[in-house]
């Protein structure tokens, strides 16, 4: 009895992330030869509030939010991301959606940490984006984590990606997320580093099922 699914459900209205997300899983089948999981997006999301205080206790709420209006064989994805300043003690942090208030707005939020990192001298700069990610099935829960270090740049560059890309220059590279293809993001982001220890733990092959 293979555990691996054939349709995941994700629980979030960020098409950036379900564009990535999407993207991700493609890459990992084709490399492995197998069809892709189908990643979609439900039509009705239920509302939660994002106030654990850590990206995986959002994450499972969210998931678990989602799966209660789901059939109990379905399975669901959550995926809650942000990035740690050094420099603000590792603010936004899992406030990243709401840094610059409840609102949600993304250019408003890249605005204000552009602006309060303005005056932080180069070497100060050290930032890493975060993503964890709660896969539910029958089985039960399952979490992966991915983790990209690097630094923000004075200005934001680059019209790729969405959120804090401009500003983000991973660790390795010279460009921002944002200026780096889609193509090129997918394979070292945080989000693409929690994909693929999932895509492992799919590799592992039988799961139980309930
Ligand atoms: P969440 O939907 O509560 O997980 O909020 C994630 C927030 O973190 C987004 O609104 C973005 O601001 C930021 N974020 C997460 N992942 C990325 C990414 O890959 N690029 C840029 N910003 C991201």
């Amino acid at each position: 009895m293979s555990a691996r699914p054939t349709v995941l459900h994700l629980a979030t209205g960020n098409a950036h992330k379900v564009a990535e997300m999407a993207a991700l899983a493609a890459r990992s089948a084709q490399a492995r030869g197998i069809p892709p999981v189908q990643i979609i997006r439900p039509a009705r999301l239920p509302d939660v509030v994002e106030d654990t205080g850590t990206f995986a206790g959002n994450a499972r709420k969210k998931a678990r939010a989602l799966q209660a209006l789901l059939p109990p064989d379905a399975w669901v994805l959550a995926d809650d991301s942000g990035v740690c300043v050094e420099a603000l003690g590792g603010a936004p942090g899992v406030e990243s959606a709401y840094f610059a208030g409840p609102q949600h707005d993304m250019a408003a939020n890249l605005r204000l940490l552009t602006a309060v990192m303005r005056e932080v001298p180069e070497g100060r700069r050290g930032a890493a984006f975060y993503c964890v990610l709660v896969l539910l099935g029958p089985g039960g829960e399952q979490v992966f984590e991915g983790r990209c270090p690097g630094t923000l740049r004075r200005e934001p560059v680059g019209e790729h990606g969405f959120g804090y890309d401009p500003l983000f220059v991973p660790d390795g590279f010279a460009m921002t997320y944002a200026e780096l293809p889609a193509e090129a993001k997918n394979r070292i982001s945080h989000r693409a580093l929690a994909w693929q220890a999932l895509a492992a733990w799919l590799d592992d092959g039988v799961h139980p099922t309930g």
